[in-house]
């Protein structure tokens, strides 16, 4: 029996429980002891009834005098009552419709009681306490996650076996020079603390030791992986015809564009290759400068890769590329899941002999069998979709290229720091000349059929608009539900227009000719589930109208809005709902107070918390089962540093004791790339 023991032979678990446990994550006696209380309740400080304070939680030890009596108050509601005393004072105990608890307590018997202090001087009382025998409950306990079936007490119970038994096996990651140089706990004593420990100072150390090694698994894994990448030195662009690319365009570019080109020509100058996140809020224009970069690119001899999270993405970026190059001559190809196989083996002959200059596509670029012939630059789109290996992937396919990151998600700096090492950052953070903001409005679903008419009346003016579906209910299948709402529009306030449907189980094939019909104009109407979410650029299209809206997050919704306000004319917004609570307003009427993402996403992690904000699959990151990155930047700071000198002194991790730290690494970085793409 070892760590990686199926946790249903842990004693006291069986089939049922580990069905349970499952649920939580906790598939073996290690990750049992890995999964980390959130929080703790104080029993270690047992006051007397005369000192317990009215209106404070204490703990409590007593013993009860004689059996809890029911009353029945009401079908459904069960009263029982007892006093508990401790040889001083005497305490009203009550206990509200918990016979199961009524029943365990045993006249004479010493117990603990931890709860909420009420009544008066006269006579103290407790209402529905926590309980446990007085023998050795008076301690810190922790408080675990819980499901249905499984409490946190149950939890806490097969926690304490499997530390007796299984704590000695748990390799010690950190070598004896750095728990030194940084002050932290050995192994054992750091999960025997963090579920079980004598003070909070105990918890709080054995904390910080596992966070601290978590953030250094972590940034060992990122910087092994880009150092990796980073062995040869890149092919160096000297040249800058930007400008003559930019003379071919109808719009004249922002000085933010004008900004990150620069920066793009001067960072593909060095003979060390580009690492860049270029940053910028939906409708900043950021196509336009990574097609500036691949031109120039194109122009000094090699060949580009552009990968999009989305077919439909993909396809967009395509048809834009296509269209800005048009009088250049840039080659340009698409290749994707659903190309035709004939149609790939043609791309995949063409681009090993050189005959395509830029590639566009979705993760069907990472397949083995798609070879470029002189990959030197390669950009990725809305990147926090892409897992790390992933990236690391496409980048392998070139001898160390140019690399551009394109993203519309603020990323707050630790977390880029994170996950992108010393990546350099470009902002656009000016929107091109001549957009209004979007206009939105929230309103509730009586009015519904003025919103629609509304849209009715934009198409009618020769516009185009969206309609986001309502979310479905559980049993409707997505599918179902959307095309029955579609066909509702279609027959009703919509006959007279061309109403397209778009839905995620659609084949990729008719996804792209309705998105393709949108954009020739020949649909007016798109109704759609989530899946117009990212990136599609239709600068005639300048309503939309969000159903259910109170059930998206804001980012979400910012997002979805992102697709309208592209052109010049004034576009709308029209958030449709019957929330009545606090949060949900709360979040539609900041949707309609600002068009900022920034301000947005700060909105969204107060409300959220982070860890639902960068939950793994915004981020590609493995999953922190600790570390909060937004509170412990002072810990990222040491990790980040004490991985540097761990590098510095044993780049390959090979010594005997940093061996343990590279497995941990490596198991990490293995789950990540079983998880990675959405
Ligand atoms: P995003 O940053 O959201 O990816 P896009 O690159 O899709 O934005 O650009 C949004 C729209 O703005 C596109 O239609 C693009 O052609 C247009 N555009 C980009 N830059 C400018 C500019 N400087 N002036 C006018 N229109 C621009
Ligand atoms: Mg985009």
């Amino acid at each position: 029996m070892d760590l990686q023991t199926d946790i249903q032979y842990l004693k006291g678990v069986g089939e049922k429980r580990a069905k349970l446990l499952h649920k939580l994550g906790v598939q073996t006696v290690g990750d049992l002891l890995h999964f980390y209380p959130r929080a703790y309740e104080d029993w270690s400080n047992v006051v007397s009834i005369e000192d317990a304070r009215i209106g404070e939680v204490c703990c409590v030890r007593a013993i009860v005098d004689r059996k809890p009596v029911g009353a029945k108050i009401r079908e459904g509601l069960t009263l029982y009552k007892t006093d508990v005393t401790d040889g001083r004072s005497i305490m009203q105990l009550t206990i509200f419709n918990n016979r199961f608890l009524a029943e365990k307590l045993e006249p004479g018997e010493e117990y603990l009681f931890y709860g909420r202090v009420g009544g008066s001087l006269w006579k103290k009382e407790m209402n529905t306490p926590m309980c446990e025998k007085a023998q050795g409950g008076a301690r810190i306990r922790p408080i675990y996650r819980q499901t249905e079936g499984m409490p946190s007490r149950t939890i806490e119970r097969l926690t304490a076996t499997a530390l007796e038994r299984y704590v000695g096996q748990c390799p010690e990651t950190l070598p004896q020079w750095i728990r030194d140089r940084y002050s932290l706990c050995a192994v054992e004593d750091s999960l025997r603390d963090v579920h079980f420990p004598p003070d909070m100072d105990y918890a709080d150390h054995a904390r910080r030791r596992l966070i601290f090694e978590e953030l250094l698994t972590l940034t060992l894994g990122m910087r092994l992986l880009r150092t990796r990448s980073r062995k040869k030195s890149g092919s160096p662009v000297r040249a800058d015809e930007t400008p003559a690319f930019i003379r071919t365009l109808p719009f004249t570019l922002t000085g933010a564009q004008q900004r990150a080109i620069r920066s793009i020509t001067a960072d593909m100058a060095k003979d060390t290759p580009m690492n860049r996140l270029l940053q910028g809020d939906v409708g900043s224009g950021k196509t336009v400068v990574a097609a500036a970069a691949v031109y120039n690119a194109v122009r000094a001899g090699m060949q580009c890769a552009l990968m999009a999270p989305t077919e439909i993405l993909a396809m967009q970026h395509y048809d834009t590329m296509v269209r800005f190059f048009e009088a250049c001559g840039v080659r340009t190809a698409l290749l994707t899941g659903s190309s035709r196989a004939s149609e790939k083996k043609k791309i995949r002959a063409a681009l090993e002999s050189g005959e395509i200059d830029l590639l566009v596509g979705t993760h069907a670029l990472l397949t083995p069998d798609v070879r470029f012939a002189n990959l030197g630059f390669v950009i990725t789109d809305e990147q926090h979709r892409f897992g790390v290996e992933q990236r690391a992937a496409l980048g392998e396919k070139g001898t160390d290229p140019h690399i551009l990151v394109m993203s519309a998600t603020p990323i707050p700096r630790t977390l880029a720091l994170m996950i992108y090492g010393d990546l350099d950052v470009s902002v656009l953070d000016e929107l091109p000349p001549g957009r209004k903001a979007v206009k939105t409005y929230a309103v509730t679903g009586e009015k519904r059929e003025r919103a629609l008419g509304y849209v009715r009346d934009h198409l009618e003016k020769g516009l185009q608009g969206y309609v986001v579906c309502p979310l479905v209910e559980e049993g409707d299948t997505p599918l179902a539900a959307a095309q029955e709402y579609a066909d509702r529009l279609r027959q009703g306030i919509f006959r007279d227009h061309a109403v397209g449907l778009l839905h995620g189980r659609m084949r990729p094939k008719e996804k792209e000719s309705v998105m393709r019909a949108f954009v020739r104009g020949e649909i007016r109407l798109l109704v759609s589930t989530t899946v117009i979410e990212v990136g599609v650029d239709v600068p005639n299209a300048v309503i939309m109208v969000i159903e259910n809206a109170e059930r998206f997050g804001l980012s979400q919704l910012h997002q979805l809005r992102g697709r309208i306000g592209r052109g010049e004319a004034q576009s709308t917004c029209i958030l449709i709902s019957d929330a009545q609570n606090d949060e949900a307003l709360r979040r539609l009427r900041i949707m309609t107070q600002t068009n900022d993402g920034f301000k947005i996403a700060d909105a969204d992690l107060q409300m959220r918390g982070p860890g639902d904000f960068f939950g793994s699959r915004q981020h590609g990151l493995p999953e922190m089962r600790i570390a909060d990155m937004l509170e412990q930047t002072e810990l990222v700071h040491e990790a980040s540093a004490c991985a540097q000198a761990l590098l510095q002194r044993d780049p390959e991790l090979s010594e005997t004791q940093h061996r343990p730290l590279r497995a941990a690494v490596e198991k990490l970085f293995s789950q990540v790339g079983s998880s990675g793409m959405n």
